[in-house]
């Protein structure tokens, strides 16, 4: 990863040269006696380049790039990204809020979601966002009347599940036939048609998201053929559509995988608009882990190293609420020594936390070379990592940094125990 990288030490309290950890132009062992850890430490370069790397592969074209706001939320993340030009796509009144309160346009807002509550959609309406991904019959009368009685106009877009298979993780995969999103692309022409009878709704477009973590182009393409199959259906009904939004769900590579570049991707993409006769269609993407997971990393101190019969543990003070995606997916994430130790010898050990579950694992069978109070760092996790924190063991969420050349800015404090429980309540007395 380009914005974590080994550098040679400038001190060396013993003469000797050691290579150590740097965020872009910082130490990392710096952040962590500064901030303590466990730490989500980003790097702004790694986002911006993250997010050019779409924009570059589409400037020929008319595009918008909506950042999935789920993958990475704080609003500095946000901000940096609404500043390069980014929409996003939301799945909550709570992260519309989060888009707005960075600064970002709400008129490059997608709003994406199997359940939006109706004091959702009114305050979409209200700051008018881009359009509503609609992925059930019932939201779209819901949307209608919602429009009708604040007499506005709901721009929308259908998410059609296309019944491929993303050949993904089962709980990511999104795009077959029995998983809760989108709307069954047969259904579809009926699903428009009755759009278009509809007063306060104005269709715009088309999308789908077939999954995450993808490695490979094929299910892509083979959605977007059906797509485009699709909009040939509804043209001969009358329907033409602005955009064609083809998701998120690029993956990136957390061990060994061989991932396509956004370029790679969206050159054949745009090949097939051109060869099917749409190179006139707005093209629309939803990157998020893409965009945040390289773009982070999570530091966390041994605490002890704990030789039990079977194999050596590693305990950190780090674990599964700060870092979900081992335990709920199996994830795998790269786990390094922040000092390089050519002089001890290297074990293999499990990395785990102190919270009370066997599934409270960040790796398993790592080879480290490591002593009790070294700094690791656990790589690939600006993404799916701080959002899915939780208090769980009554532990305080972490704090996140953003490095930007050779500084460093807080961007979200450490939580402490009494804002954990600050609105608890205890019962009347007697
Ligand atoms: C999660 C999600 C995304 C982003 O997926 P990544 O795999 O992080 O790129 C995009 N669109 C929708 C509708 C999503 O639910």
């Amino acid at each position: 990863m380009e914005w974590f990288t080994f550098q040679s030490s400038t001190e060396s309290s013993n003469n000797k040269h050691h290579n150590e950890l740097y965020a872009e132009k910082l130490p990392v062992k710096q952040l962590a006696e500064q901030y303590g850890t466990p730490l989500f430490v980003y790097s702004r370069r790694a986002l911006e380049t993250n997010f050019q790397a779409y924009h570059q592969a589409m400037a020929d074209w008319p595009h918008l790039i909506c950042y999935a706001v789920k993958a990475n939320s704080n609003l500095a993340v946000l901000n940096v990204l609404a500043r390069q030009g980014a929409g996003f796509d939301i799945v909550s009144v709570g992260e519309l809020e989060r888009v707005i309160a960075a600064g970002g346009d709400t008129g490059k807002v997608v709003f994406s979601g199997v359940a939006k509550q109706r004091h959702e959609i009114r305050r979409a309406l209200e700051v008018g966002v881009h359009c509503f991904n609609i992925e059930s019959e019932q939201e779209l009368e819901r949307i209608q009347e919602e429009a009708l009685s604040m007499n506005k106009v709901a721009r929308i877009s259908l998410r059609v599940n296309p019944d491929v298979d993303a050949q993904t993780h089962p709980y990511i995969s999104t795009g077959l036939k029995d998983n809760k999103f989108g709307i069954d692309i047969d259904r579809a022409p009926d699903v428009y048609a009755r759009a278009a009878e509809l007063s306060h709704i104005e269709i715009v477009g088309v999308d789908c998201h077939i999954g995450s973590q993808l490695t490979t182009t094929e299910p892509f393409i083979d959605a977007l053929d059906r797509l485009l199959m699709l909009m040939d259906k509804l043209k001969t009904k009358g329907i033409t559509l602005k955009h064609l939004d083809i998701g998120g769900g690029l993956g990136i590579q957390y061990q060994d995988e061989t991932i396509p570049s956004p370029s790679d991707y969206l050159v054949t993409v745009k090949e097939h608009l051109v060869q099917r006769g749409y190179g006139d269609l707005t093209l629309m993407v939803e990157p998020g882990r893409s965009i945040a997971a390289q773009a982070g990393i999570m530091l966390t101190r041994v605490e002890l190293i704990k030789p039990a019969a079977e194999k050596k543990f590693a305990i950190v003070d780090a674990a599964m609420n700060d870092l979900l995606r081992p335990s709920i997916y199996s994830a795998w994430h790269t786990i390094v020594n922040t000092v390089e130790r050519p002089d001890i010898e290297s074990h293999q050990y499990d990395v785990v936390g102190p919270v009370c579950e066997s599934g409270d694992f960040l790796g398993k069978d790592r080879p480290l070379t490591v002593l009790e109070g070294d700094l690791l760092a656990v790589y690939s996790a600006g993404a799916y990592g701080f959002v899915m924190s939780s208090n769980y063991n009554s532990r305080n969420r972490a704090a996140e940094i953003m490095v930007d050349g050779d500084q460093a800015y807080v961007v979200r404090q450490r939580e402490t125990i009494e804002e954990q429980f600050a609105s608890e309540r205890l019962l009347p007395e007697a």
